[in-house]
Parts: C-alpha cells; structure tokens; sequence
C-alpha cells in the first residue's frame, strides 16, 4: 500500500529528502511557510539584480552533493563563482584568503533554483504559504493542522525540518503523548543559534576588488561577511555593484529590532571604511533580512532517534551538526532513504 509522507520545510533538508523519495512507493505532501522555496538558501529579485540574501552558496566539501549538483540535477545555469574570499580582522586588516581552490556553487536564477530543481525531479505536491502549527497523533498517524485550525490531513510518516528551535515549538504543540516525546523535544529544543542582520546593498558602479568576499576570521568586527552577487552569472547587470553583508554575531543581537534604516547606514559605513572607498557609504538602494535563527552552532544529541519508532523524523543542518547547505541537504537525503527503507 503507498504511504502518506508530509515533510514540513521545503529547504534543502526538506527537497532533499523528496529527491531521496521519489522512486519510494510513497505519497510526498511538502509543507512550507514561506512563498518560495529553498528556506534560508534564500534569493530574491528588485531592479534587474537577483540576489542570494541568506546562504550565499553551496560548497563542494561533500562529494555526494557536489555530484547531484553537477550530474544528477539539470546543471543548466549551475554558476561557479571564481573569485576568492579573502579575510579580515577586528583592526579591519585585510589578507589574502585560504580558500581560492574551493569551489563556490550556486545559479544564475539565484540559490533557490537548487530546491526548485529538486522537486523538479519528484511527483511531491508542495503546499506554499502554508504554516504547519500542530502535529497530533492519532491511530498511529500525524495529522496535521494549520494556525487557522485546517485539518492538512494524515500521514504514515512526519519528516520535520525547520530550525531547532521552530521544531520545538512543533513538539511542544503536538498532541502526542508518549514518555519519548519530552526527552526529543528537550534534546531538540537546546540547540544553540547565531543570530545575523544582513543588509544588501545596490551601487550604480561597479567596485573592482580582487576578491568576492571578505570574511571576518576574529568574530570581533560589526561585520561578518561582505560579498559581491555581481561575481555571479545572471545576478547584477554590467556596470552595478549589488553587496550582501551580513552584520557580526553580536552586532545582530544588539541591532536586531533596529529601523531598517539604520541597519543599511550601518552596514554602508562599516564596508566604506572596512574598503577604504568613501562611495559606498551611499548605496541608491538597499533591503534587509533578520536571521533569527541563522546558523545551529552546534548539533542534536541522539534522544531524536527514539522518534522513528512513531514515524516521526528530522533532517537539517542542526541534526548533521554543521550550518551549510550541503550538510543539511545531505541529511534530507539520508533521511529521505531511511524513510524509503521503513516502507
Ligand atoms: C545569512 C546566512 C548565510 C549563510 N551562508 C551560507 C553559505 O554561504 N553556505 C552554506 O552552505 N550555508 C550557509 N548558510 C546556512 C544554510 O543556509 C543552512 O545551513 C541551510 O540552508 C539549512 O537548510 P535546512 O533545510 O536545514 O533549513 P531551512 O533552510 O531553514 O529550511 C527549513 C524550512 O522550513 C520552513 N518552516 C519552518 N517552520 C515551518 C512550519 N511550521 N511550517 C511550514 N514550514 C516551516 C522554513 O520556512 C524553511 O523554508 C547561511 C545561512 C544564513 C542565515
């Protein structure tokens, strides 16, 4: 008999485990809050530019995910960002970086297009804007429901992938009782975040730096990362400047309810005098992104495993305990087989 699987987030964990679904005898029903896909693999567009505002992009570090984004999935507009990062420090000393051999993945329809054409590949119905609020257990199924009280429907298997700390929340509303599920939802629910401010940034001229990004290697600047989306095929026009800078860990917190305003004047100040280029403190238009929940600085302890016993799974970077695209695609694919496996 074909099983009902609902995945709540349609990052990558969550398109992950769908591509790791679609030759399972299972029905994939995907439930994302957001508008788009890709969840903090996040693009959007204003003025002719495109811009990745969260991750800026995938690295090769996994092998396994490198392939199916070069192989397996269609590559078409697959971009290779060429230029290297270089590094700073607290005294905004900047110097050469340690990565130029690495590469840097992403696409000229933005970062997004990596989910897109993951669930290009399955038969998942994918239900957008839709905020799953409580899970109740229920004759040995997970029905779901909306804030609006919506019966979403049931499920032989829950897959939940959003941050640690929206997954908690998930736990703490379900209606299911059983001795294991405290001991998850504490497990789950210490995962400890980076929070991060960014402010994008829009020049009608081009800055002409050796490098695509800086990154602040001390975590004592205001300024985590600085980067150029112009290095990237199909995001800025010729002749513009568009930078995504993402404000320090302690800055966000500090600043993380402040007027957007005053977050870009921030930002535009701090790359001017980081570059020495007195013109960028004066961007012709800018936008801002608060990660509350940004990065996992650390992974979940086994007490999650007890879960699949009451078909309940989690996949993300916080269950692969490392805050990169390809660790929590690579856990959505895991768990996507051991699914797969239980059917
Ligand atoms: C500013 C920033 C910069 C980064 N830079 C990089 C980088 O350069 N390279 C890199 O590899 N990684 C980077 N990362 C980390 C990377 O973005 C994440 O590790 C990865 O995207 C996590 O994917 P995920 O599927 O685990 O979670 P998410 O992408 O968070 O996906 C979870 C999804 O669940 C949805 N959701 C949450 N709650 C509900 C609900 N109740 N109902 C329905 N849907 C729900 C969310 O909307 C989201 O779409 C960065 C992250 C940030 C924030």
């Amino acid at each position: 008999m074909t099983e009902d699987v609902a995945i709540v987030g349609a990052g990558a964990a969550g398109s992950g485990a769908a591509y790791a679904l679609r030759d399972a005898p299972v029905d994939v029903t995907v439930f994302e809050k957001s508008r788009g896909v890709c969840g903090r693999a996040a693009t959007r567009r204003r003025e002719g530019c495109r811009y990745d505002h969260g991750a800026n992009y995938v690295k090769t570090d996994d092998e396994r995910v490198t392939t199916l984004l070069t192989d397996e999935l269609d590559a078409d507009g697959l971009v290779d960002i060429e230029e290297p990062v270089w590094t700073f420090d607290a005294e905004g000393t900047i110097a050469e970086g340690r990565d130029a051999d690495e590469r840097k993945l992403t696409y000229a329809d933005g970062i997004t297009g990596l989910a897109k054409r993951l669930f290009d590949e399955t038969d998942a119905t994918v239900h957008r804007e839709t905020r799953v609020t409580e899970p109740v257990r229920e004759d040995g199924r997970w029905r779901l429901y909306d804030a609006d009280a919506t019966d979403l429907g049931a499920f032989d298997t829950l897959l939940l992938t959003p941050p640690a700390p929206q997954t908690a929340d998930l736990l703490g509303n379900a209606n299911w009782e059983h001795s294991v599920r405290r001991d998850i939802r504490e497990a789950v629910a210490v995962v400890p975040y980076r929070t991060i401010v960014t402010a994008v940034l829009h020049y009608p001229f081009e800055v002409d730096w050796p490098y695509y990004a800086l990154v602040n290697t001390d975590k004592e600047h205001d300024v985590g990362w600085v980067s150029r989306e112009e290095c990237k095929d199909g995001h800025v026009p010729d002749g513009e400047s568009l930078l995504v800078v993402q404000m320090g860990g302690d800055w966000s917190v500090a600043h993380y309810d402040d007027p957007d305003a005053e977050t870009t004047a921030a930002a535009a100040d701090a790359v001017a005098t980081l570059v020495d280029d007195d013109r960028l403190a004066d961007p012709d238009w800018t936008d801002t992104q608060h990660w509350r929940y940004a990065l996992p600085e650390g992974g979940v302890d086994d007490a999650i495993e007890a879960a699949t016993d009451h078909g309940l799974y989690f996949a993300g970077d916080w269950v692969a305990g490392e805050s990169r695209v390809h660790a929590a695609l690579r856990s959505g694919l895991e768990t996507g087989e051991a699914i797969a496996d239980e059917v």
